[in-house]
């Protein structure tokens, strides 16, 4: 497939959904229309062409972004694939930052559904233009319209339709180019258009005049035609819906069926013509070393610069997707990567490659406003900005999330062993929000991730992907302690030790107080020298010993040893014994002081807490509300449309696992729901 160098012609885009919207049945048929592949893959048939890690099949979810391109009327399409399941939320955020717009897509018959407001708020938060596929107009109970009111109602967003789906005729009406556009063929492929009669374009009217007032807002000469009752040509609208968009003024909607091959073929041009090249993208904040700003426009000029957006094994080397900004990227350069603590990493990029989902093609060279894959980078991970040795900046870095669910995983062998430590990294290397811990009572490997999906299909991996004999036992949720009272204590430490045939003493005395804190607080320890009597005679590496103390207690509470939350430490008094009062003393005396004021300031356990909301067919309203009433949810509001009620609550992890499976049969498999991690707090807080 040809490459366009120009940019202009280029549509980085991301296709998003609440889980099965349709996502993947879109993806299938644009790029069956863009000759990208030849065959459509359904997903029920576990042959989706995106879809080629084998756990997708088994899941029919996508999960790994990966990028496929499509040309179509001159354009090269980039799609990144974004992945449908809410544990994998951090991977939507990680693509959704290196794109430059992006097609939601809704089910005609449910409209907005939680994931899709999860989207929509990540799309808010990197001002990414875009447009609305609203699919399965097809299925009984689809209404176009009302799927835009939930767009307004839930999302603020500011619908304007582009085609309205006639669904008996396999067709849609383009409202700008007033065609009335027929798919045939076996798979839609034939394309028909025709003028649309004037009967037909009058059943359209509101939409029709929504789209000229939203397109004329952006222009005055537009403005004045509409208002004289003038038609203004297809271009003129065409560009100011253009503007439109670009600025987030206005959401385009294309009606359709993907499974029933009609109106993606609109939605193509619609990419094309509505959603920004690389260029038209606000330049991003940078920033140098001394923490000044710069602006990094997408630019063939000035010193490179580029963002690792996820980093994946591929013929089990480590590869690193990114985004170049700025300038050209040739294999044997060399770049730098500004760490967190201040140094540099450098990296050689030894090979680059076009990726087209799983296939891979040197390039010689990539420029700006590409998306390439880097071979050679032993360090460089999501979220890094690689730059010139010169003009090292960093791009905001992608916030990653406090994986609250483990999973304790066992080799069978000891080879298997080995191997599991090596594996666990290359995995974790490919997704941040997986870690591997040390249970320190049992000794156990613990993988935690962020939901019970992405514990099972990382575990599926070790398995399928890596050959390790492994077992795993029962997802556990991570808790962490806190204290419900403010205590004080006191501890003089006070120890000999021989070193190299002498006694050496250790003596210092650190008086603390503790006190709880507001949820999600985190920690905060106070233990400035001028605040505490005598520290004027405390070293800087004596202060420093005794704020360490407190830090080291805080990392495991006393009721099971997990860390401790929402609270403060306030180191009231320090007193010295002369020389025995060493950092490591004082270091001691500290933590001691720390624990004991914990011990009595009356512990509690926390649990994660699951923003949830679970969207159930309205006659099982009540045996799915009564259930989580059972789990100790607090329920915050119950919203009904059509015959779907959807539940807004919070509720602990520990009571949401396994939901899935009874919420499919308290459902007959129709209900659906959704959480993400809120805060650590009391169960029923
Ligand atoms: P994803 O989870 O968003 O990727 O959704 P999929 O593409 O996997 O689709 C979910 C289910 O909806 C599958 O069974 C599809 O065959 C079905 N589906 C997709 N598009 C349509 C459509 O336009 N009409 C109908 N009736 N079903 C569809």
């Amino acid at each position: 497939m040809a490459t366009i160098s120009d940019l202009s012609h280029i549509r980085n885009i991301g296709i998003a959904a609440h889980v099965d919207a349709g996502k993947t049945t879109l993806t299938e048929r644009m790029l069956y229309y863009t000759g990208a592949s030849y065959k459509i893959g359904e997903v029920h048939d576990g042959e989706a062409h995106m879809d080629y890690m084998a756990e997708e099949q088994a899941h029919g979810i996508t999960i790994t972004s990966a990028v496929t391109k499509a040309s179509w009327k001159e354009h090269l399409i980039q799609l990144v694939d974004t992945p449908g399941h809410v544990d994998f939320t951090i991977e939507v955020e990680r693509s959704m930052r290196i794109l430059d717009g992006c097609t939601i897509v809704l089910d005609g018959v449910r409209g907005v559904e939680p994931q899709t407001e999860m989207v929509w708020r990540q799309r808010n938060k990197f001002g990414l233009p875009a447009l609305f596929f609203i699919n399965k107009m097809d299925r009984p109970g689809a209404d176009f319209k009302l799927a835009m009111n939930t767009m307004r109602k839930r999302l603020a967003a500011e619908p304007v339709a582009v085609t309205v789906p006639l669904v008996d005729q396999h067709a849609v009406i383009h409202l700008i180019d007033k065609t009335l556009i027929s798919f045939s063929g076996e798979q839609g492929e034939l394309v028909q258009v025709s003028r649309c009669d004037e009967d037909t374009l009058a059943s359209v009217t509101p939409y029709r005049e929504g789209l000229l007032l939203a397109a004329a807002e952006m222009d005055e000469g537009l403005a004045d035609i509409v208002l004289s009752g003038e038609e203004p040509e297809a271009d003129i609208v065409w560009n100011a819906l253009r503007k439109a968009t670009l600025t987030g003024k206005a959401h385009p909607c294309f009606g359709g069926s993907a499974l029933r091959n009609y109106g993606v073929q609109p939605l193509l041009d619609g990419i094309v013509r509505l959603l920004p090249a690389p260029l038209d993208r606000p330049p991003s904040i940078a920033y140098r070393p001394d923490g000044e700003q710069e602006l990094v426009a997408m630019t063939a000029e000035g010193p490179f610069v580029a963002l690792a957006f996820k980093v994946q094994m591929w013929d089990r080397r480590r590869h690193v997707f990114v985004r170049i900004y700025r300038n050209t990227l040739k294999p044997g350069d060399r770049i730098v990567i500004p760490a967190r603590d201040g140094n540099f990493i450098q990296e050689h990029v030894a090979r680059i490659f076009d990726v087209d989902a799983n296939k891979k093609t040197r390039l010689d060279r990539a420029n700006a406003g590409q998306i390439v894959l880097l071979a050679g980078l032993r360090q460089a991970t999501t979220g890094d900005t690689l730059c010139s040795p010169g003009n090292p900046l960093t791009l905001e870095r992608i916030e990653t999330r406090e994986p609250v669910l483990s999973l304790a995983i066992e080799p069978l062998s000891s080879e298997d062993e080995e191997k599991l430590l090596d594996v666990l990294d290359k995995l974790q290397q490919e997704d941040p929000t997986l870690r591997l811990e040390e249970d320190k009572e049992t000794g156990q490997r613990l993988l935690r991730g962020m939901g019970e999906l992405h514990l099972q299909i990382a575990f599926e991996r070790l398995q399928r992907e890596f050959n390790l004999g492994v077992r795993a036992g029962r997802p556990a949720v991570a808790l962490c302690e806190t204290i419900s009272r403010s205590a004080t204590s006191e501890f003089l430490f006070e120890q000999a030790i021989e070193h190299d045939q002498k006694l050496v003493r250790m003596k210092a005395r650190v008086q603390v107080s503790v006190k709880p804190l507001e949820r999600k607080a985190g920690i905060r320890v106070i233990s400035n020298p001028a605040l505490i009597p005598e520290s004027a005679a405390l070293s800087t590496p004596q202060a420093e010993a005794v704020e360490a103390g407190a830090k080291d207690c805080v990392k495991s509470g006393p009721f099971q040893g997990v860390p401790l939350q929402d609270l403060e430490v306030r180191v009231n008094e320090v007193e010295l014994f002369g020389s025995a009062s060493s950092p490591q003393a004082l270091r001691a005396a500290s933590a001691l002081a720390t624990r004991k004021a914990i011990d009595r300031a009356r512990g509690l356990l926390l649990h994660p807490i699951m923003t949830t909301e679970v969207v159930v067919p309205e006659e099982n309203l009540g045996s799915v509300l009564g259930d989580l009433q059972a789990r100790q949810a607090i329920i915050f509001g119950t919203n009904i449309l059509g015959n779907t009620a959807t539940i807004t609550c919070e509720a602990a992890l520990d009571k949401l696992l396994g939901y899935t499976t009874d919420l499919r049969s308290m459902t007959q498999g129709r209900g659906q729901f959704s959480m993400i991690f809120d805060r650590f707090d009391v169960a029923g807080a």
